[in-house]
Protein backbone atom coordinates (compact mmCIF):
# COMPACT_ATOMS: atom_id res chain seq x y z
CA UNK A 1 0.00 0.00 0.00
CA UNK A 2 1.17 3.08 -0.82
CA UNK A 3 1.57 6.12 1.54
CA UNK A 4 -0.70 8.24 0.12
CA UNK A 5 -3.29 5.19 0.07
CA UNK A 6 -2.19 4.93 3.97
CA UNK A 7 -2.88 8.46 4.52
CA UNK A 8 -6.39 8.70 3.25
CA UNK A 9 -7.46 5.41 4.63
CA UNK A 10 -6.61 6.74 8.18
CA UNK A 11 -8.19 10.13 7.56
CA UNK A 12 -11.17 8.00 6.73
CA UNK A 13 -11.07 5.79 9.65
CA UNK A 14 -10.93 9.02 11.87
CA UNK A 15 -13.74 10.98 10.06
CA UNK A 16 -15.93 7.55 10.70
CA UNK A 17 -14.83 7.50 14.12
CA UNK A 18 -15.88 10.83 14.30
CA UNK A 19 -19.68 10.67 13.02
CA UNK A 20 -19.80 7.49 15.51
CA UNK A 21 -19.29 9.62 18.07
CA UNK A 22 -21.61 12.13 16.98
CA UNK A 23 -24.05 9.24 16.59
CA UNK A 24 -23.46 8.36 20.19
CA UNK A 25 -23.81 11.34 21.34
CA UNK A 26 -27.03 12.41 19.79
CA UNK A 27 -28.16 9.20 20.51
CA UNK A 28 -27.61 9.96 23.97
CA UNK A 29 -28.81 12.76 24.06
CA UNK A 30 -32.45 11.93 22.60
CA UNK A 31 -32.46 9.52 25.22
CA UNK A 32 -32.15 11.83 28.38
CA UNK A 33 -34.94 14.13 26.46
CA UNK A 34 -37.35 11.05 25.79
CA UNK A 35 -36.41 9.55 29.29
CA UNK A 36 -37.48 13.05 31.13
CA UNK A 37 -41.34 11.96 29.91
CA UNK A 38 -41.37 8.51 30.65
CA UNK A 39 -44.22 7.53 33.12
CA UNK A 40 -42.28 5.46 35.16
CA UNK A 41 -39.76 8.35 36.41
CA UNK A 42 -42.48 9.76 38.32
CA UNK A 43 -41.05 7.50 40.45
CA UNK A 44 -37.77 7.13 40.14
CA UNK A 45 -36.96 11.18 40.43
CA UNK A 46 -39.44 12.34 42.47
CA UNK A 47 -41.95 15.14 41.92
CA UNK A 48 -41.69 18.40 41.04
CA UNK A 49 -43.46 19.99 44.52
CA UNK A 50 -43.17 23.83 43.01
CA UNK A 51 -45.84 22.92 40.41
CA UNK A 52 -47.67 20.05 41.94
CA UNK A 53 -48.28 22.45 44.54
CA UNK A 54 -49.06 25.34 42.65
CA UNK A 55 -51.70 23.39 40.74
CA UNK A 56 -53.07 22.11 43.86
CA UNK A 57 -53.21 25.69 45.51
CA UNK A 58 -55.57 27.28 42.38
CA UNK A 59 -57.32 24.31 42.90
CA UNK A 60 -58.33 24.70 46.23
CA UNK A 61 -58.54 28.84 45.76
CA UNK A 62 -61.13 27.25 42.64
CA UNK A 63 -63.43 25.75 45.81
CA UNK A 64 -64.02 29.22 47.46
CA UNK A 65 -66.33 29.50 44.35
CA UNK A 66 -68.61 27.38 46.34
CA UNK A 67 -69.19 29.94 49.39
CA UNK A 68 -72.10 32.18 48.42
CA UNK A 69 -70.35 35.51 49.75
CA UNK A 70 -67.46 35.56 47.50
CA UNK A 71 -69.91 35.59 44.52
CA UNK A 72 -70.03 38.41 42.30
CA UNK A 73 -71.44 39.13 38.72
CA UNK A 74 -68.20 40.71 38.30
CA UNK A 75 -66.20 38.13 39.41
CA UNK A 76 -68.34 35.68 37.26
CA UNK A 77 -68.06 38.17 34.07
CA UNK A 78 -64.03 38.92 34.80
CA UNK A 79 -63.64 35.22 34.99
CA UNK A 80 -65.07 34.72 31.62
CA UNK A 81 -63.36 37.47 30.26
CA UNK A 82 -59.98 36.48 31.37
CA UNK A 83 -60.58 32.95 30.79
CA UNK A 84 -60.79 33.59 26.87
CA UNK A 85 -57.69 36.03 27.23
CA UNK A 86 -56.01 33.28 28.83
CA UNK A 87 -56.66 30.26 27.30
CA UNK A 88 -57.79 31.71 23.43
CA UNK A 89 -55.93 34.45 22.74
CA UNK A 90 -52.68 33.43 25.53
CA UNK A 91 -52.39 29.98 24.44
CA UNK A 92 -54.57 28.64 21.25
CA UNK A 93 -53.00 31.65 19.14
CA UNK A 94 -49.83 32.48 21.01
CA UNK A 95 -48.08 29.95 22.59
CA UNK A 96 -49.51 26.95 20.20
CA UNK A 97 -50.22 28.38 16.69
CA UNK A 98 -47.82 31.51 16.68
CA UNK A 99 -44.89 30.25 18.80
CA UNK A 100 -45.02 25.92 18.39
CA UNK A 101 -46.18 25.72 15.01
CA UNK A 102 -45.81 29.14 13.35
CA UNK A 103 -49.50 29.18 11.55
CA UNK A 104 -49.06 32.75 11.48
CA UNK A 105 -46.39 36.36 11.74
CA UNK A 106 -47.46 38.94 14.43
CA UNK A 107 -46.33 42.14 14.53
CA UNK A 108 -44.78 43.93 18.04
CA UNK A 109 -47.52 44.82 19.85
CA UNK A 110 -49.93 41.53 18.90
CA UNK A 111 -46.91 39.40 19.39
CA UNK A 112 -46.22 41.07 23.19
CA UNK A 113 -50.07 41.07 23.93
CA UNK A 114 -50.65 37.42 22.87
CA UNK A 115 -47.30 36.19 24.71
CA UNK A 116 -48.27 38.12 27.69
CA UNK A 117 -51.63 36.72 27.71
CA UNK A 118 -50.14 32.99 27.25
CA UNK A 119 -47.88 33.98 31.09
CA UNK A 120 -50.85 34.83 32.44
CA UNK A 121 -52.49 31.67 32.06
CA UNK A 122 -50.18 29.99 34.59
CA UNK A 123 -49.39 27.13 31.86
CA UNK A 124 -45.33 28.02 32.26
CA UNK A 125 -43.34 29.67 30.20
CA UNK A 126 -43.85 30.19 26.40
CA UNK A 127 -40.06 28.44 25.49
CA UNK A 128 -41.30 25.60 27.78
CA UNK A 129 -44.69 25.36 26.18
CA UNK A 130 -43.82 25.44 22.77
CA UNK A 131 -40.55 22.79 23.20
CA UNK A 132 -42.93 20.29 24.91
CA UNK A 133 -45.52 20.53 22.29
CA UNK A 134 -43.18 19.92 19.33
CA UNK A 135 -41.66 17.00 20.88
CA UNK A 136 -45.53 15.84 21.55
CA UNK A 137 -45.77 15.94 17.52
CA UNK A 138 -42.95 14.33 16.77
CA UNK A 139 -43.31 11.45 18.70
CA UNK A 140 -46.84 12.28 19.20
CA UNK A 141 -48.37 8.20 20.82
CA UNK A 142 -44.92 6.70 20.32
CA UNK A 143 -42.21 6.38 23.05
CA UNK A 144 -41.02 9.65 24.34
CA UNK A 145 -44.89 11.62 24.05
CA UNK A 146 -45.16 13.57 27.17
CA UNK A 147 -48.45 13.18 27.53
CA UNK A 148 -50.25 10.26 25.28
CA UNK A 149 -53.50 8.61 26.72
CA UNK A 150 -52.95 5.44 24.43
CA UNK A 151 -49.53 4.72 25.61
CA UNK A 152 -50.20 5.26 29.05
CA UNK A 153 -53.95 6.25 30.91
CA UNK A 154 -56.41 9.05 30.74
CA UNK A 155 -55.18 10.66 33.71
CA UNK A 156 -51.39 10.58 32.82
CA UNK A 157 -52.30 12.44 29.53
CA UNK A 158 -54.41 15.09 31.55
CA UNK A 159 -52.42 16.42 33.84
CA UNK A 160 -49.99 13.66 35.70
CA UNK A 161 -47.25 13.98 33.43
CA UNK A 162 -46.77 17.83 34.60
CA UNK A 163 -46.00 16.37 38.21
CA UNK A 164 -42.82 14.49 37.75
CA UNK A 165 -39.17 16.72 38.36
CA UNK A 166 -36.83 16.94 35.40
CA UNK A 167 -33.72 18.31 35.11
CA UNK A 168 -32.01 20.74 34.39
CA UNK A 169 -29.72 18.91 31.45
CA UNK A 170 -33.28 17.31 30.00
CA UNK A 171 -34.71 20.88 30.45
CA UNK A 172 -31.57 22.68 28.36
CA UNK A 173 -31.78 19.57 25.79
CA UNK A 174 -35.10 20.18 25.00
CA UNK A 175 -34.82 23.74 24.20
CA UNK A 176 -31.95 22.63 21.78
CA UNK A 177 -33.29 20.02 19.94
CA UNK A 178 -36.97 21.91 19.88
CA UNK A 179 -36.46 25.65 19.60
CA UNK A 180 -33.41 26.57 18.81
CA UNK A 181 -34.70 29.39 16.86
CA UNK A 182 -37.05 30.72 19.72
CA UNK A 183 -34.56 30.50 22.69
CA UNK A 184 -32.13 33.32 21.78
CA UNK A 185 -34.52 36.01 21.01
CA UNK A 186 -34.96 38.68 23.21
CA UNK A 187 -38.67 39.08 23.84
CA UNK A 188 -38.45 35.23 24.54
CA UNK A 189 -35.44 35.54 27.36
CA UNK A 190 -37.76 38.70 28.80
CA UNK A 191 -41.09 36.31 28.86
CA UNK A 192 -38.86 33.66 30.08
CA UNK A 193 -37.31 34.98 33.07
CA UNK A 194 -40.78 37.44 33.41
CA UNK A 195 -43.95 34.98 32.90
CA UNK A 196 -44.24 33.84 37.00
CA UNK A 197 -44.55 38.15 37.87
CA UNK A 198 -47.34 38.35 34.98
CA UNK A 199 -49.29 35.88 36.50
CA UNK A 200 -48.75 36.46 40.55
CA UNK A 201 -49.13 40.59 39.24
CA UNK A 202 -52.23 39.81 37.87
CA UNK A 203 -53.60 38.37 41.34
CA UNK A 204 -52.75 41.45 43.31
CA UNK A 205 -54.20 43.77 40.87
CA UNK A 206 -57.55 42.12 41.16
CA UNK A 207 -57.90 41.90 44.97
CA UNK A 208 -56.73 45.11 45.12
CA UNK A 209 -58.94 47.07 42.46
CA UNK A 210 -62.08 44.63 43.78
CA UNK A 211 -60.97 46.23 47.11
CA UNK A 212 -60.68 49.45 45.82
CA UNK A 213 -64.27 49.33 44.00
CA UNK A 214 -66.35 47.36 46.41
CA UNK A 215 -64.26 46.42 49.47
CA UNK A 216 -62.54 43.47 50.60
CA UNK A 217 -65.08 40.75 50.07
CA UNK A 218 -65.19 42.20 45.91
CA UNK A 219 -61.63 41.82 45.97
CA UNK A 220 -61.63 38.46 47.05
CA UNK A 221 -64.29 37.47 45.08
CA UNK A 222 -62.56 38.59 42.32
CA UNK A 223 -59.17 36.78 43.01
CA UNK A 224 -61.40 33.66 43.56
CA UNK A 225 -63.15 33.95 39.96
CA UNK A 226 -60.64 36.02 38.04
CA UNK A 227 -57.79 33.97 39.02
CA UNK A 228 -59.08 30.40 40.93
CA UNK A 229 -61.56 29.49 39.00
CA UNK A 230 -60.87 30.82 35.48
CA UNK A 231 -57.68 29.16 35.87
CA UNK A 232 -58.68 25.86 36.92
CA UNK A 233 -61.60 25.93 34.13
CA UNK A 234 -58.36 27.24 31.18
CA UNK A 235 -56.43 24.10 32.49
CA UNK A 236 -58.85 21.30 32.19
CA UNK A 237 -60.10 23.11 29.02
CA UNK A 238 -56.08 22.99 27.58
CA UNK A 239 -55.60 19.50 29.20
CA UNK A 240 -58.45 17.64 27.60
CA UNK A 241 -56.58 18.93 24.11
CA UNK A 242 -54.09 16.16 25.40
CA UNK A 243 -55.98 13.61 26.94
CA UNK A 244 -59.75 13.32 25.13
CA UNK A 245 -58.78 13.98 22.04
CA UNK A 246 -56.23 11.50 21.52
CA UNK A 247 -59.06 8.93 23.03
CA UNK A 248 -62.71 9.76 21.66
CA UNK A 249 -64.01 11.86 18.54
CA UNK A 250 -63.97 11.13 14.65
CA UNK A 251 -61.31 11.19 12.25
CA UNK A 252 -60.68 13.48 9.11
CA UNK A 253 -57.51 12.21 8.41
CA UNK A 254 -55.91 8.96 8.51
CA UNK A 255 -52.81 9.97 10.73
CA UNK A 256 -50.16 8.00 12.12
CA UNK A 257 -51.00 8.78 16.34
CA UNK A 258 -54.53 8.25 17.30
CA UNK A 259 -55.53 12.52 17.27
CA UNK A 260 -59.57 13.01 16.77
CA UNK A 261 -62.04 15.80 16.37
CA UNK A 262 -64.20 16.06 19.45
CA UNK A 263 -66.93 18.52 19.38
CA UNK A 264 -67.24 19.62 23.27
CA UNK A 265 -63.10 20.35 23.36
CA UNK A 266 -63.13 21.86 20.41
CA UNK A 267 -65.99 24.65 22.48
CA UNK A 268 -64.21 24.16 26.00
CA UNK A 269 -60.31 24.92 23.90
CA UNK A 270 -61.81 27.63 21.47
CA UNK A 271 -61.02 25.25 18.58
CA UNK A 272 -58.41 23.29 19.35
CA UNK A 273 -60.59 20.12 19.50
CA UNK A 274 -60.00 19.38 16.12
CA UNK A 275 -57.23 17.78 17.23
CA UNK A 276 -56.83 15.38 14.57
CA UNK A 277 -57.51 18.12 11.94
CA UNK A 278 -54.48 19.77 14.01
CA UNK A 279 -52.06 16.73 13.56
CA UNK A 280 -53.08 16.33 9.95
CA UNK A 281 -51.59 19.89 9.35
CA UNK A 282 -50.01 21.04 11.95
CA UNK A 283 -48.88 24.47 10.01
CA UNK A 284 -52.23 25.25 9.39
CA UNK A 285 -53.39 28.40 11.51
CA UNK A 286 -57.21 27.58 11.33
CA UNK A 287 -58.16 24.24 12.87
CA UNK A 288 -61.49 23.39 11.30
CA UNK A 289 -61.50 22.18 8.16
CA UNK A 290 -64.87 21.49 7.43
CA UNK A 291 -67.88 24.27 7.54
CA UNK A 292 -69.04 23.60 10.88
CA UNK A 293 -66.34 22.74 12.77
CA UNK A 294 -66.04 26.37 13.92
CA UNK A 295 -62.76 27.55 15.33
CA UNK A 296 -63.15 30.43 17.93
CA UNK A 297 -59.51 31.03 17.76
CA UNK A 298 -59.34 31.57 13.96
CA UNK A 299 -62.05 34.41 14.47
CA UNK A 300 -59.33 36.58 16.49
CA UNK A 301 -56.58 35.61 14.01
CA UNK A 302 -58.56 36.76 10.99
CA UNK A 303 -59.61 39.94 13.22
CA UNK A 304 -56.00 40.36 13.55
CA UNK A 305 -55.28 39.79 10.10
CA UNK A 306 -57.75 42.18 9.27
CA UNK A 307 -56.49 45.40 11.68
CA UNK A 308 -53.12 44.63 10.13
CA UNK A 309 -51.30 42.78 13.35
CA UNK A 310 -51.42 39.24 11.69
CA UNK A 311 -49.64 38.75 8.15
CA UNK A 312 -48.44 35.64 6.38
CA UNK A 313 -51.40 33.58 7.77
CA UNK A 314 -51.15 29.70 6.84
CA UNK A 315 -54.24 29.23 5.55
CA UNK A 316 -54.70 26.94 2.54
CA UNK A 317 -54.68 23.45 3.18
CA UNK A 318 -52.13 21.36 0.67
CA UNK A 319 -54.31 20.73 -3.01
CA UNK A 320 -56.47 17.73 -2.72
CA UNK A 321 -55.21 16.73 1.04
CA UNK A 322 -57.99 18.77 2.60
CA UNK A 323 -60.93 17.17 5.23
CA UNK A 324 -63.47 16.46 2.14
CA UNK A 325 -60.72 15.31 -0.39
CA UNK A 326 -59.13 12.72 1.77
CA UNK A 327 -59.97 8.86 1.40
CA UNK A 328 -60.11 7.46 4.87
CA UNK A 329 -60.28 3.92 5.84
CA UNK A 330 -63.39 2.29 7.19
CA UNK A 331 -62.63 3.17 11.60
CA UNK A 332 -64.78 2.60 14.88
CA UNK A 333 -65.44 5.79 16.07
CA UNK A 334 -65.10 6.03 20.04
ZN1 LIG B 1 -51.96 15.67 19.98
ZN1 LIG C 1 -49.86 21.54 17.85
Amino acid sequence: MSTIEMAARAASSGEESQAAARQKKFREETETVLSAFRREKLSSRGIDWVVTLFLIGVHVAALFAFVPAFFSWSGLAIGLILHWLTCSIGICLGFHRYLAHKSLKLKGPAEFFCLMCGCLSGEGSPLTWAATHRLHHQRSDLDGDPHSPVRETGWWAHMLWLFPRRSSEASRLLMKRYIPELAERPLMLFFEKTFPLWLWGSGLVLLAAGWAAGGWQLGVSWLVWGMGVRMVAAYHSTWFVNSATHLWGYRNYDTRDESRNLWWVAILAYGEGWHNNHHAHPAIAPAGHKWWEFDITWWSISFLKLIGQAYDVKDRLPKGRGADETEMPEIATA
